[in-house]
């Protein structure tokens, strides 16, 4: 079990400290205290043995008077406070202070005891055994009794160490009476200053959560110098540390958001296990999917399009960057350029980064263009021949035909014309597409303007009847010549794609910001499959019968170009075989 307070922990330290010295103490004192005593009765016991050998008659002793012997031990036993055995030399007990003469007797031999049998080699013996008689352990001490050179028999002193016992068990006793008195010292003490330690632990610990939640507005107030006081300061020191830092990362984080965001480019971030971590608003457009329902999701589970999961698999697998051109169908028909760059974890792939980039505009221009080249070639190409064809023809002989070289420099004339006619369109249409057009806007009359462009296709009308519906007060703010362009490209396939007795209506209608400026057909009308393209370059329902009029193909290209300048937009309804009706908005 582990012990998480310190205060416990502290005052177990304290205790554990006081058992440790004060077993050391106990164990010195109870050992040094005992041999000492030991050593004092020892030494007096030497003392009292020598006194008593020094008063006993000697000859007694040889002759064994056992009477003398008996009363000679139990006299100076009872002085000597101590048992004394008289032993003759083959071990028999002759006389015993604690023992009468009749149980003397039966005493068996000593001469085994070690005490006794080193007394008898010469020398002093002693021991401490435990009395079998008296249950008591004993301190024995023998003696050689010497007399002419030679051991006559042994003299011993015993003395019961029952009195060390009781002084080593007060002892014992006040030592452990002390150590629990200073254990609950100890304890008592130890409580108090693990509590003076930990108040200020408590309050770094309380304000300590808060920096760990992000909240750094308060600082621990110490008013303590040491360690403590010191750490404190350090805490301080780096919650504001942290708090700059976090708030530099916040702000980093805010202008990466606000870049990501306004990217044209879609973004999405995908971990090493396909899981989308983010992405921004241009790959929520570009797959229509959301943040939210797409977050933590596996990619394909979201945009279920494998050769892109392929893309992120292969640079999170090789480590390196790949960029390529894919062809989407769903959700929408689109080509992009997809981007992956691996982000780096400790030297591994650990997520992808998808830059998703939409070329669809770019690569739709690019074939607009190819096709445009494409075109203008071919448009130019037709007539070129044909001049060439005719004068070659002339130059072959034809030029002496007077009648027929009259009729083919006329159409010489046409194809040139044609050409003519090509190259101011394109010098139109170019111009209006340049980025440099500035519109010479004036206040104009629109009924007169078209007036005057209706009069100018005067002489091309044969039985078309035409209805100038405008109002003569009809004005708006425009530029007189480009509009113009426009009345006169509509009003001439107004006529161009008439029929026999056909009406021109050029009506209007005025809405609450814009006027809508209507030119209607009795002609052929337009398929409806081709009405969707009619404004496109180019573009025309049946070519030759286009070419055979002199049209450019261009004429409906510039008209749109001309009204999306003026902030308005054009149109058409058309039914094949009765007519159609071409319209155009302009802002008031
Ligand atoms: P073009 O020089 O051939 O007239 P435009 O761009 O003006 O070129 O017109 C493109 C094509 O649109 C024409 O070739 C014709 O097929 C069709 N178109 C234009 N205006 C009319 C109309 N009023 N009635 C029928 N078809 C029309």
């Amino acid at each position: 079990m582990k012990i998480k307070s310190i205060k416990i922990k502290l005052a177990l330290s304290y205790i554990l400290i006081i058992l440790i010295s004060f077993g050391f103490v106990a164990y010195f004192l109870d050992k040094n205290l005992e041999e000492n005593l030991l050593q004092e009765i020892k030494s007096s016991l030497l003392k009292d043995i020598d006194l008593i050998g020094n008063q006993l008659i000697i000859e007694n002793l040889i002759k064994e008077d056992i009477i003398y012997l008996d009363s000679f031990s139990k006299q100076l036993g009872q002085k000597a406070n101590s048992r004394v055995t008289i032993i003759n030399t083959q071990g028999k007990v002759l006389a015993d202070s604690d023992e009468s003469l009749e149980a003397t007797a039966k005493l068996e031999n000593h001469a085994s005891r070690p005490e006794v049998k080193a007394a008898l080699d010469g020398e002093i013996g002693e021991e401490i055994r435990y009395s079998t008689t008296l249950k008591i352990d004993m301190l024995y001490i023998a003696k050689p009794i010497m007399y002419q050179g030679a051991t006559r028999g042994v003299l011993r002193l015993a003395l019961p160490l029952s009195n060390v016992k009781n002084t080593l068990g007060i002892i014992r006793r006040t030592i452990l009476l002390s150590l629990f008195f200073a254990l609950g010292v100890a304890l008592v003490l130890g409580s108090m200053f693990a509590a003076g330690i930990i108040r200020p632990i408590n309050k770094i610990m309380n304000i300590s959560r808060n920096f760990a939640k992000g909240d750094f507005k308060h600082e621990i107030l110490l008013a303590s110098n040491d360690e403590i006081g010191e750490l404190a300061q350090i805490l301080n020191a780096m919650a504001k540390n942290l708090e700059e830092k976090i708030a530099q990362v916040q702000l980093q984080n805010q202008q990466s958001k606000a870049i990501l965001e306004s990217m044209i480019e879609g973004i999405v971030v995908v971990d090493s296990s396909n899981k989308i971590i983010s992405l921004n608003s241009s790959a929520e457009k570009i797959f229509s999917i959301t943040k939210e329902s797409s977050k933590d999701k596996n990619f394909l589970e979201v945009i279920r399009n494998n050769d892109i999961e392929e893309i992120i698999k292969t640079a999170l697998q090789n480590g390196k960057f790949i960029s390529k051109e894919l062809y989407l169908v769903w959700p929408l028909k689109k080509v992009f350029e997809i981007n992956a760059i691996p982000i780096f974890e400790n030297k591994t792939p650990s997520a992808c980064l998808l830059v998703i980039h939409d070329i669809t505009e770019a690569r739709k221009l690019e074939t607009v263009r190819k096709d445009f080249v494409a075109n203008v070639s071919h448009e130019l190409k037709t007539p070129l021949t044909s001049i060439k064809g005719f004068i070659e023809t002339l130059l072959d002989g034809a030029l002496e035909d007077k009648v027929n070289s009259r009729n083919f420099l006329k159409v010489i004339q046409e194809h040139a014309n044609r050409l003519d006619n090509l190259v101011n369109d394109l010098l139109k249409l170019s111009y209006l597409e340049s980025k440099e057009v500035i519109l010479q806007k004036e206040d104009t009359n629109i009924r007169n303007l078209s007036k005057q462009v209706l009069d100018s296709f005067k002489s091309q009308l044969k039985n078309i009847k035409l209805n100038n519906e405008l109002p003569a007060n009809l004005s708006l703010k425009i530029d007189k010549n480009k509009i113009e362009q426009v009345l006169t490209n509509l009003i001439d396939n107004a006529i161009k794609f008439n029929r026999e007795k056909g009406t021109i209506n050029i009506r209007h209608e005025d809405l609450p910001d814009k006027i809508k400026i209507v030119i209607e057909d009795s002609g052929i009308g337009i398929p409806v499959k081709d009405i969707p393209r009619i404004f496109e370059r180019f573009y025309r329902v049946d070519k030759a019968r286009s070419s055979q009029l002199g049209g450019t193909g261009l004429g409906l290209s510039i008209v749109k170009h001309i009204i999306e300048l003026h902030d308005g937009n054009v149109g058409v309804e058309s039914t094949e075989g009765f007519g159609s009706k071409f319209f155009f908005y302009l802002p008031k």
